[in-house]
């Protein structure tokens, strides 16, 4: 028996709170929106319910139980509610960063799930925590929902040792859990599934490289269906450059800043983390390609070395990930940039020359929808997939429920 219900996604962070909810029988979102500033002075709720002109509710949220309890109001209300009554949300999925080693594939929360969700937020401090509040507020309000945990790093979890260990002493490995782990599993799964759909085969026959790059950015290889490797590491600063994360970078280079400007291990930390990627190489000019590609027409060289660089970088993992799984069949471009860009993606592809691709200009232009970029003659196809990690948590929690 098919079951159809309505499932509510929610991606909570420490001062907000993002949701959707989705129709798991036509698969349409039914609303979505965003509450903000939760427990900051100045809190609001944009709900956009399907059809409807979109609301923007001014209310004190003191805590994520309130910001839970207005969402529920908004998804209710008379006016631009979608539901009639809490019965009518079958399910919640919530996003979770850091799963670890412990969960492979989404699950149902119960006490023994939130008590390894907690004690893996040493993993992952600013993400875990919040996901945890997130669900305990769902949990106070609507007591007898069934709730499931997504995890982003579930679907790197069959990389093989090879790929996931550091080469540090093992007993790092053994004693705190440090080793890679990968992100934005949710978006690589979906990508590389639709991206199969797209040329009518099956996932586990084809080797596939999908480049994430929204504002964070990874790329992984799916090889016969499942991630062999994936660039972020044990945290997401690792691999490719981001809007503002450096990625790969030189170890010694954390104490010899730390000397050389007189910061702290966490200050550098931060630096990485806020300051450096393509906002740090612009010279601080921005950390959004938009500002970027139209300083480097413009003429800006530190614009122009940025968006070099990041196309490089990216160039360099396809090449590795080609190596890696012996061959590739699909490149797949997703997220903010991925499904966008025009110069980003020109860029990579220009690398990718060498592998015998051969890409439609025009078709690079496009933006925002499933296409195939690459001419027939090409030896891999390449295509933009826009991704949908909503849609994807929703699909996980029905199976789960
Ligand atoms: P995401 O984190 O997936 O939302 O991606 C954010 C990145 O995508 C930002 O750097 C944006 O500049 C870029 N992006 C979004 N839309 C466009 C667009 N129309 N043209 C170029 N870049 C875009």
């Amino acid at each position: 028996m098919v079951i159809s219900m309505n499932v509510l996604v929610i991606n909570c962070g420490s001062s907000s709170l993002k949701y959707q909810l989705i129709d798991s029988e036509t698969e349409a979102v039914l609303a979505k929106g965003l509450a903000e500033r939760i427990g900051i002075e100045g809190s609001c709720l944009t709900h956009q319910p399907a059809g409807k002109d979109k609301v923007r509710i001014e209310a004190a949220m003191p805590d994520h139980n309130e910001a839970v309890r207005l969402v529920i109001e908004a998804l209710t209300d008379q006016e631009h509610g979608v539901v009639s009554s809490l019965a009518e949300i079958g399910a919640v999925g919530h996003r979770v960063v850091h799963g670890g080693e412990k969960f492979t594939k989404a699950v149902l929360i119960d006490d023994e799930v939130k008590k390894d969700i907690e004690e893996l937020s040493s993993l992952a401090p600013l993400h875990n925590p919040a996901n945890l509040i997130g669900i305990d507020s769902c949990k106070a309000n609507m007591p007898d929902t069934p709730m499931v945990a997504v995890f982003d790093t579930a679907f790197h979890q069959t990389m093989p040792k090879k790929a996931y260990m550091y080469a540090l002493p093992y007993e790092y490995y053994e004693k705190y859990k440090v080793r890679r782990y990968g992100f934005h599993g949710t978006s690589h799964d979906f990508v590389s599934k639709h991206a199969a759909e797209l040329v009518g085969k099956d996932r586990k026959d084809l080797k596939i490289i999908v480049c994430h790059l929204g504002n964070g950015a990874s790329v992984s290889a799916v090889k016969n269906g499942e991630c062999v490797d994936t660039s972020m590491g044990m945290t997401p600063l690792e691999g490719l450059i981001m809007g503002t994360r450096s990625g790969d970078i030189d170890p010694a280079i954390i104490e010899y800043i730390c000397k050389k400007e007189g910061l702290t291990v966490e200050e550098v930390n931060a630096v990485l983390n806020k300051k450096s990627g393509v906002l740090g190489l612009s010279n601080h000019l921005s950390s959004d390609f938009r500002d970027l590609d139209e300083a480097a027409q413009g003429g800006n060289e530190y614009a122009k070395l940025a968006l070099d660089t990041y196309c490089y970088r990216v160039a360099k993992y396809i090449g590795a990930y080609a190596m890696a799984m012996q061959g590739v069949d699909i490149i797949a471009f997703t997220a903010g940039c991925g499904e966008n860009n025009y110069a980003v993606r020109a860029g990579v592809c220009e690398y990718l020359k060498y592998l015998g691709v051969v890409v439609n200009d025009e078709k690079l232009h496009i933006r925002g929808e499933d296409l195939i970029v690459s001419e027939p003659e090409s030896s891999i196809t390449v295509m933009i997939v826009p991704t949908n990690e909503e849609l994807s948590i929703a699909r996980q929690t029905m199976e789960v429920v």
